[in-house]
């Protein structure tokens, strides 16, 4: 008998989890924001209550502050641990890149949770300069300027030299020249960092970062100018910060392990000559987000202390080997401490394929193919599916030909081609007990999988599944005690072909099809997207006008949980005036119109269509299905045996 252990492996979600989420005896997902079995939230708990709140729609993305909590406690703990072991003399800082997550709340978090480690900030540009700035970051905690500096950014990063621990890092070779006159100008002594360019390079996705031909960073000529241009300005002590990041997802440790060794060998070198206080090692962190623990670009092949050893392994050796001292070191995982905290919940509002609701009854002058199928459908069983899978090819061309000589009408032709269609999912079914893995059933399969339409929008809140094909974890949040008996892909909301999932988690390369149950009239079926914490975010586009989606933030103590915030998600309303559509006097402008046209309008139908417009104005932008309770999943399940006569 399935169990709720048989869909952990099944979906991977211990391998992809990291001990976040599992399954309890009910089936349904729960969410454990320490990796502690005591505390825990079912998903199904707090999807009732959402269902039942009436300012709150599906699709809804869930935040658990929590897990952002124990990440920032996880990754340093990591660092710390590796000081201890290895009795390295400097400390450890964690910074926070404001380009992994921009929004407020969860910056919030990050500097809550991140205050006992002094957790600092990474931005890039002006704009994330000022909301960092507005959340106050305390005065000892790093805020790291990075990015392509104009004259608005270096003043303002100066001006508050005095009551932030900014580090203004030199990303262009020039903005030395700017920094110091703007410094000299506004009398500040200024703290800089300088980004080398390393030789080692990242791999996978985004190994552009890295390297010699990388948009950011110092060449060897370069650092050793700036390094000179500083003493010969009296302001050598300004050199705070060797900084690199060779790029984000680095899915092998050998190639960290090479960065690390140049990294750690260029500030010996570079400590000799200028007082350096950190060592900055960026980004990179990996997180497995396809569960197979391999090199792939969804994954890593490497854990979180593994990489912290490494780092703090490394830098200890080189500063050992050259005499110099050990520099405090930043490291700036974004993706690794934002990925697990957040993820979509969505309905599935219908199927496509769904050929085999419309069969009507055979009658006694249907053409013999379609009794022939009839038949074929009937008797198709684990031995005999190749046979009657073939003679089905057979007939369906039979009833094609007759059809195109004029012989068969319409409705005979749709009588077969829903017959044909009802013997290819029987024959794929057996074809899988059979585990018949020959091309010919592998594309059968394909052509019988069924595409779900799930109310969320791809583009809005996974753009990177269609940016750069990641596989972010798609599953079920309930019957997880049931074995999956259907298979399909899903899709979105968005009138675009590329809205939808692709692969799914469970191997390296990802699944094609996702294993679902069989859905049930009036009953919905929730799925989730999980590990969407880190850029999707502010990546996330508006295509078919669908906005953000409702935010619903969790606290968990015990079994028992809360809701701690709620975002409201956009309006259609917010959503016409971000793309200049003014919409104050819309309504008006609308009715107006009508009136002009009144000739074919009375006062009644102004009045609907004012009502209307207004309702929907204020709406959510994507499906609502709550109002009547009428806009259940809507799907009618297929008869299992076709009338048939013999
Ligand atoms: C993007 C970026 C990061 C974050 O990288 P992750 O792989 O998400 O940890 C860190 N530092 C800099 C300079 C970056 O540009």
């Amino acid at each position: 008998m399935w169990k709720a252990e048989d869909s952990i492996d099944l979906y991977g979600i211990e391998n992809w989890g990291n001990g976040y989420f599992s399954v309890n005896d009910k089936g349904n997902i729960v969410i454990l924001p320490n990796k502690d079995s005591y505390q825990y939230a079912d998903v199904m708990e707090l999807i009732e209550e959402i269902a039942d709140n009436k300012d709150l729609d599906f699709p809804i993305l869930l935040r658990f502050p929590q897990i952002l909590e124990d990440r920032i406690n996880e990754i340093t703990g990591s660092f710390l641990s590796a000081i201890e072991e290895f009795k390295y003399q400097g400390t450890y800082h964690p910074v926070f890149p404001m380009k992994v997550n921009q929004r407020k709340e969860v910056i919030e978090y990050i500097l809550k949770y991140g205050a006992k480690y002094n957790i600092g900030l990474e931005v890039g540009t002006k704009a994330e300069l000022l909301a960092a700035l507005s959340l106050g970051p305390p005065k000892e905690a790093l805020l790291v300027c990075n990015g392509y500096k104009d004259q608005d950014y270096l003043r303002l990063a100066l001006s508050i030299h005095n009551v932030n621990n900014i580090i203004i890092v030199v990303d262009l070779f020039e903005e030395i020249f700017d920094i110091l006159k703007y410094s000299r100008q506004m009398g500040v002594i200024p703290r800089i960092g300088m980004r080398v360019k390393l030789f080692s390079r990242g791999s996978g996705r985004w190994v552009e970062s890295g390297g010699e031909s990388a948009k950011f960073g110092l060449s060897t000529a370069e650092a050793l100018e700036l390094m000179k241009i500083l003493k010969d300005n009296n302001m050598g002590e300004s050199l705070k910060m060797i900084h690199f990041h060779i790029g984000s997802q680095i899915t092998d440790i050998r190639t960290i392990k090479n960065a690390m060794n140049e990294a750690a060998r260029i500030y010996a070198k570079a400590r000799k000559i200028s007082d350096i206080e950190y060592l900055n090692v960026g980004g990179g962190l990996s997180v497995d987000y396809n569960g197979s623990s391999t090199a792939t670009p969804s994954s890593a092949n490497y854990t979180l202390q593994e990489y912290a050893n490494d780092v703090v392994y490394t830098v200890q050796k080189i500063c050992e080997e050259e005499g110099v001292p050990c520099p405090t070191i930043v490291s700036e995982s974004g993706r690794a401490i934002a990925a697990y905290h957040s993820m979509l919940i969505f309905k599935i509002i219908g199927r496509k394929n769904a050929k085999d609701s419309f069969l009507k009854p055979p009658k006694e002058e249907d053409p013999i193919q379609i009794e022939d199928l009839c038949c074929a459908f009937k008797e198709i069983d684990i031995e005999n599916y190749k046979e009657h899978y073939h003679d089905a090819l057979q007939y369906r061309d039979e009833l094609y030909n007759a059809f195109n000589l004029g012989n068969i009408g319409l409705e005979e032709r749709a009588k077969g081609e829903t017959l044909f269609w009802m013997v290819c999912k029987k024959a794929a079914f057996y074809a899988k007990q059979a585990e018949d893995e020959s091309e010919e059933f592998l594309e059968l399969k394909k052509l019988v999988s069924q595409k779900y339409i799930g109310n969320f929008s791809l583009f809005q809140s996974v753009p990177d599944m269609w940016g750069v094909e990641q596989i972010f974890p798609t599953i079920p949040l309930h019957r997880l005690e049931e074995m999956p008996s259907e298979h399909g892909t899903i899709v979105d909301l968005t009138c675009d072909s590329d809205g939808e999932i692709k692969r799914y988690a469970g191997d390296s390369e990802g699944r094609e099809y996702l294993e679902m149950h069989t859905l049930v009239e009036d009953e919905d079926y929730y799925l989730g997207i999980f590990l969407l914490g880190a850029y999707q975010d502010t990546l996330g586009d508006f295509h078919n006008l669908l906005g953000s989606a409702h935010e619903v933030h969790i606290m968990v103590e015990g079994t028992e949980w809360w809701i701690c915030q709620k975002v409201e998600g956009d309006t259609c309303r917010k959503l016409l005036d971000f793309f200049n559509y003014e919409t104050k006097d819309y309504i008006w402008e609308i009715m107006d119109r009508c009136v002009e046209k009144k000739q074919c309008i009375d006062k009644k139908g102004l009045e609907q269509i004012e009502s209307q417009l207004n309702r929907t104005l204020k709406g959510y932008t994507y499906f609502i299905d709550k109002p009547n309770g009428d806009g259940r999943a809507r799907v009618q399940e297929a008869e299992t045996e076709p009338p048939c006569r013999r």
